[in-house]
Order: structure tokens, then sequence, then C-alpha cells
């Protein structure tokens, strides 16, 4: 037998294809945003994780004084570490796979003589904020919804040890000289979407600064500019904290009046200020606008509370923006009054110059730590996935004269047999026969010399 080509190019093409129709279809679904829009306020990141590879079998026989050859003692591998993902209450956003993508479990080890099993792969534990969604990049299927706070999935297996000689010898071969590959472990290029998760909405009329001060705090790059409704599309940006830990803010395109009656994109956006903890209520103090902050404060909460009820008794907190270029005390003053009415904290800040902006930052950091986080999935959101059983199954089809025999049962077997050496070939041949692959080859009229493909491997049939 001979191999030749890889395949794996092809399949690369292909996952291209599924993924370019499926961005369409989630575009049409939802017509107000764009899938790039969708991402950016669903944290989101692609990643890939690999699970260990099983260790090899041993092919070795026992040596005693005054016996010349003993029997095959050779130990199994270790089966390869699996990769799970797991809760973390302490985490709030997926900033860590930011600069960090690639996640393997170990391997497990070779086995060796005297029938000594290799160690088992260590499994990999992948930290992931609460509302973290888990899919397939290939197939954009959900794998893993991670909604619960103790919830542990176990997303990829690792292969599986190869067993060591000692496991093939019969009475016919009673000295086998090899022994089982351990089986690959399994790459996958997965998303990870957070849903649902900003700790902090920046709420206010258009034009008050609220992009800016995103810009300032966060690595976020919003669309800044002097005319109304800038920010169509919302942004989010997190905050990195002193404590190593981060938040996030979500800047929400401006509150026109009328947007909970679903006028405007508003709607769209006041779904997602629900979800968070702490809105920080930007008011313009420079007088620049012909803008009455009072008035506007209260032109907001009014289409908070018409929208929801429970949203209009989030906690608050008002920030007088643009300090540096305040043309009347008066204003400035009328707010504070304000606030001290309202029982509300009270800020004075310049998003432009900074001013503030770090001391309404600490406060913030320490307020979240106290508030509760709201129940973040949404109930219609709230189905069980469960991984895709893995079924052991082959399937053989005649293409163009060549014949292509695919299926998990075959990249298995194939993952285990080492092509360069005659005894494992031989095992493969069995294998096949067992399997029944071999028969079903005959029936289709597989004849010498036509080529036969397993899996990723390309091979001339003979008998
Ligand atoms: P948004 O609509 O609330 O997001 O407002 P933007 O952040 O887009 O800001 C509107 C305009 O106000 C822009 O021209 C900003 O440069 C300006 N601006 C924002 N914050 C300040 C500030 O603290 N001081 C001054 N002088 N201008 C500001
Ligand atoms: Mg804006």
């Amino acid at each position: 037998m001979s191999h030749k080509l890889n395949r794996k190019k092809l399949k690369c093409k292909i996952q291209k294809m599924i993924e370019n129709n499926k961005i369409k279809e989630t575009f049409n679904q939802c017509p107000l945003m764009s899938q790039k829009e969708i991402d950016m306020f669903t944290d989101y990141t692609k990643i890939i994780i690999k699970s260990g590879d099983g260790g090899n079998g041993a092919a070795t026989f026992r040596r005693e004084k005054y016996v010349a050859a003993g029997g095959p003692d050779g130990g199994d591998g270790g089966n390869g570490g699996n990769v799970y993902f797991q809760v973390d209450k302490d985490k709030n956003t997926l900033i860590d796979f930011r600069y960090n993508r690639k996640f393997k479990a170990k391997n497990g080890e070779n086995g060796s003589g005297n029938h000594c099993n290799g160690k088992y792969g260590e499994d990999l534990y992948i930290k992931v904020p609460i509302g973290t969604v888990i899919k397939d990049a290939e197939t954009r299927k959900v794998v893993a919804d991670l909604s619960n706070p103790n919830q542990t999935e176990l997303i990829l297996k690792g292969g599986r040890g190869g067993r060591g000689n000692s496991h093939f010898a019969t009475s016919t071969r009673q000295a086998p000289r090899f022994s089982e590959d351990g089986e690959k472990g399994e790459e996958k290029e997965i998303i990870l979407e957070l849903k649902l998760l900003a700790d902090v909405g920046l709420l206010g009329f258009p034009n008050v600064g609220k992009s800016t001060f995103l810009s300032v705090v966060t690595d976020a790059n919003p669309k800044i500019a002097n005319y109304h409704f800038t920010t169509i599309v919302p942004n989010l940006g997190v905050v990195k904290t002193k404590d190593g830990n981060g938040f996030v803010i979500a800047d929400i395109p401006g509150i026109i009046e009328g947007a909970s009656e679903g006028i405007g994109l508003g709607i769209q956006f006041l779904r997602h200020v629900e979800r968070t903890r702490l809105l920080l209520h930007f008011l313009d103090v420079s007088g620049q606008e012909g803008r009455n902050p009072v008035e506007d404060f209260y032109a907001i909460n009014k289409e908070l509370k018409n929208y929801s009820e429970k949203l209009s008794t989030r906690k608050q907190i008002i920030v007088a923006n643009k300090i540096d270029v305040m043309q009347d005390e008066n204003i400035l003053k009328e707010v504070e009054k304000l606030a001290k009415k309202e029982g509300l904290e009270f800020y004075k800040i310049s998003a432009a110059t900074k001013v503030g902006v770090n001391e309404l930052i600490d406060h913030v950091t320490e307020i979240l730590k106290s508030l509760p986080k709201e129940e973040l999935i949404e109930l219609e959101e709230k189905k069980v996935y469960t991984l895709e059983e893995k079924k052991d199954e082959w399937t053989i089809r005649k293409e163009d004269g060549v014949f292509i025999v695919s299926g998990r049962a075959i990249q298995r077997l194939m993952g285990r047999v080492n092509i360069e050496d005659n005894e494992s070939m031989y095992y493969l041949q069995k294998c096949l026969k067992n399997m029944g692959i071999d028969n079903k080859l005959k029936e289709m009229g597989v004849s010498e010399g036509d080529t036969v493909i397993l899996d990723d491997w390309e091979l001339e049939w003979y008998e």
C-alpha cells in the first residue's frame, strides 16, 4: 500500500462556505443589526482548543535471567486529557481570551515495558464567566450554554491511549512486535460568546459625551461626533480595573423620546440596558447646546419607566459632563440639587480632558462589588444544549472510481495506526475486516489497484 494525499485543504474550503452562509442567515433574521454589530454587543471571541493525545502502547518483551525471550509486556499508553469549560463567578468578561487563543490539555504518556502503563494526560479546565455560550466555529451550532453558577461542561474528549503489545498475543501469535498508537486528541475552533453582559450602562441624550467617556475608560473605539444620533450601534468596552478584573460598559445609543413605544432604534437597546447593574446617567452641564439637564434627566427616566418598571428602579449615578466648558455655574448647581432631591450620587467630570474620570471609575468598581448580578440569561434563551453524540460509525461511498471511507470510527482507527509499520498495517487490515469495511468494499466491487481513501489517507487496494 502507499499513501499520497492529505485532504485537509478541501475540508477548510467547505468550512469557509458554511460559515459564509450562516453569516448571511443570521443577518436576514435580524434586519436592525448586522452580524458585526451583534458581535460588538455580545463579547465575542474565537479560540482553538485541543484535547490531549493518547500515549502510545509499548511493544516490549520480558527479559529475565536464564530466559532467552520472555512474553510481550508492553504497557498501555495513558489517555489524553479532556478539555472542560467551567463557570467562574469572579469573571465578568472574555478579556483573558483576547491575547491567549490556544488551549491544550496534556498528552497521555506512552506505555513502557514490564506492563507499565503511561500516565493519563491532565485535563484542562477553562474558566469562563457565567452567560458564556460556546459554539462550534465550523457549524456555528451551540455546543454548551454555561448559565449556571457551578456548571462544568466536557467539550473535547482526550484521545484514547494505545494498547500495549501484551494485548495482542494470541495462541498463534505469541510475540506481537506491534502495539497500538495512541489516538490523537481533537482540535477544534470554537466561538465564545458572552451574552447580556454589560455591568454598567451609559444613559443620556445624544451628544452628552457618552461615547467620549467610553473611549477614554476602555479600549473601545466608538464614533464621536458633534451631532445628534451619532451612535446608532451600541458599543461595548471593557474597563480593566486595578485588581486585575474588569467590568463592561455599554454605550447605549441616544434614547430618543418615544423609544419605549418602538420608535427608532432605542427599543432594541433598552433591552440591553435591562441587564446592566448600574446606570451612569450623563447630563451635559456646559450649557452649550441649550439643553436643560434637569428636564433631560426626567425625560430619560420617563422613557425607562415606560419600558420597564423594574428598569426604572436600577441604581443610577448622575454624571455631570463637560465641566471644562461650563458657561453657567448655575446649571451645575441645579444638577447637584437634582441629585440631592432624588437621593442619587453625583459626579462631575470632563470626559474630554479626563478630569474626575478616574475617581468615577474607582467608585464604580467599588459599587459593582456589592451589587447583585442580574439573572443573566433570558428565559427564551435558556435552552439546554448537549454535545452531539459521537457515534462510532463509518460510511463508504464511491466517487469517480475512488472508494471513500469516512466517519468517526475510521478516524479513530487511522489515528491509532502507524502507517510506516508493516505489522501495524497488518493490524489495520484485520480491523477493516472485523468492522465489516473489507466486506462492504468488496460488495461495492473494489478490485486490485483501486484507490481507497481511509479518513485522510489514500491507499491502493490489493488482495
Ligand atoms: P454621545 O452622543 O453622548 O455619545 O456624545 P459624544 O461622546 O459623541 O460627544 C458629543 C460631542 O461632545 C463631541 O464633539 C465630543 O467631543 C464632545 N464632548 C464630549 N465630552 C466632552 C467634555 O467633557 N468636554 C467637552 N468640551 N466636550 C465634550
Ligand atoms: Mg455616542
